[in-house]
C-alpha cells in the first residue's frame, strides 16, 4: 500500500479532504483527512463509500458511441469520428440558424477548469451565451441576493464561525441529511456550548430538529413574512445595530417601513407559528454575540427565491451581524463546485471571474484575453429556458455534461418531449445509467473522480486540489479534454493546453484585480496548502470578508432591500390542495447515477416515499405502506406512503433522486414540479407544487 493521496470529496458543497489509499492491486480505499480544516478526518456515508463509485465500472461508458440517424442504434466510433461529425453538425446549424441555435448544459459537479474551457468556448468562439448549469436549480436566488445585498456573489463567512456563533438560524434546510459533516460541527458546537441557540425553520421535523432550541414549523411559502416578522420584533426590542446601519447601509428607513405594516400576530398566524416562538426567536438573535444563519434550497427553490434570501440578509445587515468572527449569512451550496462554476463565468449571464455580461468594457476584456469572436451581450438561456427553446425550435442542438435533466428538470415530462424535438444531443457522461442518455446522438465517456486533476471550490470560498489518482476504464476522457478536443475540431485557437495546469494558470490571470482575485495562486500552492480560501492576497487566503464593513457596492454600504410577502407559487385549488415540498435524503446524491449503485448506500431508504401527515392521509383512507397517487396538471407519481407527524399538515413530501425505472417514470417526483421561476435568479419553484393524493 503505499501513502494516501490527498483529494477532496466530490458530492457536496461542504468540501471534505479525504484521503485515498490504493494497493497494489489498485484497490481504493478511503478515510476522512484528518489535517483537512473542513471534515478533520471526518466523512458522510457517501463520502466513506465513494470509493466504490470508482471501482464498480460495471456502468462506466467506455468508447464514445454515435447514432447517423435518429432511427438507427448508437455504434461505437473512434473521438475523431465522433468529435468531428459533432463539430460538423454544430457548425452546420450555426451557420444556418446563428449562434445561439446551441447550448451547453453543465454541473455544478464539473471542476472549474472545465467550466473554464466551456464557457469560454461558448462564449468567446462560438459566440452566444448559452451555457448553464444545474447550479441554476440549486444556487442562483442566493447568488443574486448576495450580489443585491452586498454588491457581489460572496459568501461572507467561513466555517469556523460555527463554532464562534451563539445562535445559528436554519432556514428551509435539513444540513443534518444533507451537508452531515459540517452537520456535526454544529452539533459539536452545541455540546461544546449548550448556550448556543439553534432555530430551524421547516414544514418538516428533519434530523436537523433533533438539537433545535426552537422550531418554527412555518407554512411552506411564508418564509419572508417570518424574516419580516423577526426583523419587527428587533427593532422593537431595540436589538439593531443603529451605528452600523447608519455607517454602512442603505435602506434602512423603507425597510422598517415595510415590516411594520404587519403584527406579528397577523404574521404569526400566516405563517403557521405561535406568537410566543417569534419574539423567543427575534430575542435571541438580538442577544446574540454572533448571529448565523444557514441555508439551501428552501429559500433558493422558489419562485420567491432572491426575495427570500434578501429578507434573510436583511436581519444580519440591520443587526450588524457580518464580517465578524460567529456572525454573517451563509448560504450552504448543495454541490460541490458551483462556486467554482461562477468563479469562470460559467452561467448565462456571467463572464470569467464575476464580471458582467451586461457590462460592454467587461465583454470587450475577456474577448481580448481569449483573442475570439466578438462577446454577446445577449444573456443566454437558462437552464429552465433551454428546454422551452427546444420545445419551440429555437434551439437545434444540446451537449449536456455530467447532469442528468431528466430527472433534476422540473416539469420534467415537458423537459423530457423538449429533448426529444431536439436536431442533435450530444451528452457528455461518465455512466451508462442517466435517462438522459436515451435521447443522445453521441455519447462522449468522461472520466470520474480520482481519473483526473483540477480543482473545486467549496460553500466557503475554499478552493481544493483534486489529483488525479487512477486511470479511466475504456477511452474515457476529462471533460475538460473532450471539450477543447471538439474545440480544435471547430478550428478554434487558444485550447492546444498542455495541461489542466495550464488551464488553471489561465483562469487564475482573469481574476487579478477582481473581488475574488486568485492570481497568485497555482496547483504548486494548492497541494503544499492543501486548500485556500479566495480571494488570495499576498500568499494568504482570507477566511471571512467585510471585516471592515466595506461592501462591494458602489457607495462601499450594504443594501436593505424592501418588498412585500411575494408569494409567487401556484395557488391551492379544491382539486390541487396540497402543497408538494422536494428533497433529498441522507444516502443518495442527486439524480443517483453514482450512489445508486453502491448498496451501502440503499440501506437507509431504497425507494421513494411520500411523506403526509397522519390526519392528512386518514382524511383520504390512507393508511402506513399504501400505494398512493400523487397526481397535478403536469403529471402523477405513484410510491408508498409514510404517514406521519412531522410534516405539516396540508404539505406532502417527495425525495428527489428517483428516475425512471425501465419505462415506468412514476417515482419521479419531477413529473409534479412547476417551472414557475424566480424572476430575478430564473431559479424554478420546486419547494411549492400544488397536488392531490389519492389511494391507489
Ligand atoms: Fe462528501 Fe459532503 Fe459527506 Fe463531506 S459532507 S463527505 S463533502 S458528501
Amino acid at each position: 500500500m503505499q501513502s494516501p493521496l490527498k483529494t477532496t470529496c466530490c458530492y457536496c458543497g461542504v468540501g471534505c479532504g479525504i484521503l485515498v489509499h490504493k494497493d497494489r492491486q489498485g484497490k481504493l480505499q478511503v478515510e476522512g483527512d484528518p489535517d483537512h480544516p473542513v471534515n478533520k478526518g471526518m466523512l458522510c456515508s457517501k463520502g466513506m463509500n465513494l470509493h466504490y463509485t470508482v471501482m464498480d465500472t460495471s456502468d462506466r461508458l467506455l468508447y464514445p458511441e454515435m447514432r447517423y440517424h435518429r432511427n438507427l442504434p448508437r455504434q461505437r466510433v473512434s473521438w475523431d469520428q465522433a468529435l468531428e461529425r459533432t463539430a460538423a453538425v454544430f457548425a452546420s446549424v450555426i451557420q444556418k440558424y446563428g449562434p445561439d441555435a446551441v447550448a451547453f448544459y453543465a454541473s455544478g459537479q464539473c471542476l472549474t477548469e472545465e467550466y473554464y474551457v466551456v464557457n469560454k468556448l461558448i462564449k468567446g468562439f462560438i459566440g452566444s451565451n448559452n451555457i448553464d448549469t444545474n447550479s441554476r436549480l440549486c444556487m442562483s436566488s442566493a447568488v443574486a441576493a448576495y450580489k443585491m445585498a452586498l454588491g457581489e456573489d460572496a459568501v461572507p463567512g467561513t466555517y469556523e464561525d460555527i463554532e464562534k456563533a451563539d445562535c445559528i438560524l436554519v432556514a428551509g434546510a435539513n444540513p443534518a441529511w444533507c451537508h452531515p459533516i459540517l452537520w456535526r460541527r454544529v452539533e459539536a458546537a452545541k455540546a461544546a456550548n449548550p448556550q448556543l441557540k439553534i432555530i430551524v425553520s421547516d414544514p418538516r421535523v428533519t434530523q436537523s430538529c433533533s438539537i433545535a432550541d426552537l422550531h418554527l414549523q412555518i407554512n411552506p411559502g411564508t418564509d419572508i413574512v417570518l424574516h419580516h416578522a423577526i426583523g419587527r420584533v428587533l427593532i422593537e426590542n431595540g436589538d439593531v445595530d443603529a451605528r452600523f446601519i447608519g455607517a454602512h447601509t442603505e435602506g434602512y428607513l423603507k425597510y422598517e417601513t415595510s415590516v411594520m405594516q404587519r403584527s406579528i400576530t397577523e404574521a404569526a398566524a400566516i405563517c403557521g407559528v405561535e406568537v410566543s416562538a417569534l419574539y423567543e426567536a427575534a430575542d435571541w438573535i438580538g442577544k446574540a454575540d454572533g448571529f448565523m444563519s444557514l441555508w439551501t434550497m428552501g429559500l433558493n427553490q422558489s419562485a420567491a427565491g432572491t426575495h427570500k434570501n434578501l429578507s434573510l440578509i436583511n436581519l444580519h445587515l440591520i443587526t450588524g451581524h457580518i464580517g465578524k468572527p460567529g456572525s454573517g449569512p451563509f448560504s450552504l451550496t448543495g454541490q460541490p463546485n458551483a462556486m467554482g462554476g461562477r468563479e469562470v463565468g460559467g452561467l448565462s449571464n456571467l463572464l470569467p471571474a464575476h464580471r458582467l455580461l451586461s457590462d460592454p468594457a467587461h465583454r470587450r476584456e475577456v474577448q481580448q484575453f481569449w483573442g475570439g469572436t466578438e462577446i454577446s451581450a445577449k444573456p443566454g438561456l437558462t437552464a429552465t429556458e433551454m428546454f422551452d427553446a427546444l420545445q419551440d425550435g429555437r434551439l437545434k442542438a444540446i451537449w449536456i455534461m455530467c447532469t442528468n435533466p431528466l430527472v433534476s428538470q422540473p416539469d420534467v415530462r415537458f423537459a423530457e418531449a423538449a429533448l426529444q424535438k431536439a436536431k442533435y444531443v450530444v451528452v457528455q457522461e461518465i455512466s451508462s445509467r442517466p435517462e438522459t442518455l436515451r435521447y443522445a446522438d453521441v455519447v462522449l465517456p468522461a472520466a470520474a473522480w480520482t481519473e483526473k486533476e483540477g480543482t473545486m471550490t467549496n460553500a466557503e470560498r475554499r478552493i481544493s486540489y483534486l489529483g488525479k489518482i487512477t486511470d479511466a476504464p475504456g477511452e474515457a476522457l476529462p471533460d475538460a479534454e473532450i471539450i477543447c478536443r471538439f474545440a480544435q475540431k471547430m478550428g478554434y485557437k487558444g485550447f492546444d493546453y498542455a495541461s489542466m495546469e495550464d488551464i488553471y494558470k489561465e483562469h487564475v490571470q482573469l481574476t487579478a484585480g477582481t473581488n475574488i482575485d486568485i492570481s497568485g495562486l497555482n496547483y504548486e500552492i494548492l497541494r503544499a496548502q492543501r486548500s485556500v480560501q479566495w480571494p488570495y492576497h499576498n500568499g494568504k487566503g482570507t477566511p471571512r470578508l467585510f471585516t471592515d464593513h466595506r461592501f462591494y457596492t458602489g457607495e462601499g454600504r450594504a443594501v436593505i432591500h424592501s418588498f412585500g410577502d411575494d408569494h409567487r407559487s401556484e395557488p391551492l385549488t379544491p382539486e390541487w390542495p396540497l402543497v408538494l415540498t422536494t428533497g433529498r435524503i441522507r444516502d443518495q446524491w442527486h439524480t443517483m447515477s453514482k450512489t445508486g449503485k453502491v448498496n451501502k448506500l440503499k440501506q437507509h431508504i431504497d425507494s421513494a416515499f411520500l411523506e403526509i401527515h397522519r390526519d392528512d392521509a386518514a382524511g383520504r383512507d390512507i393508511a402506513d405502506g399504501d400505494m398512493v397517487t400523487v397526481t397535478n396538471q403536469r403529471g402523477e407519481v405513484r410510491v408508498i406512503a409514510r404517514c406521519c407527524d412531522t410534516i405539516k399538515k396540508g404539505v406532502v413530501f417527495l425525495p428527489m433522486h428517483w428516475g425512471k425505472i425501465l419505462n415506468n417514470d412514476l417515482h419521479r417526483a419531477n413529473n409534479l414540479t412547476s417551472k414557475r421561476l424566480d424572476p430575478v435568479s430564473k431559479q424554478p419553484d420546486f419547494k411549492f407544487a400544488a397536488v392531490q393524493v389519492t389511494r391507489y
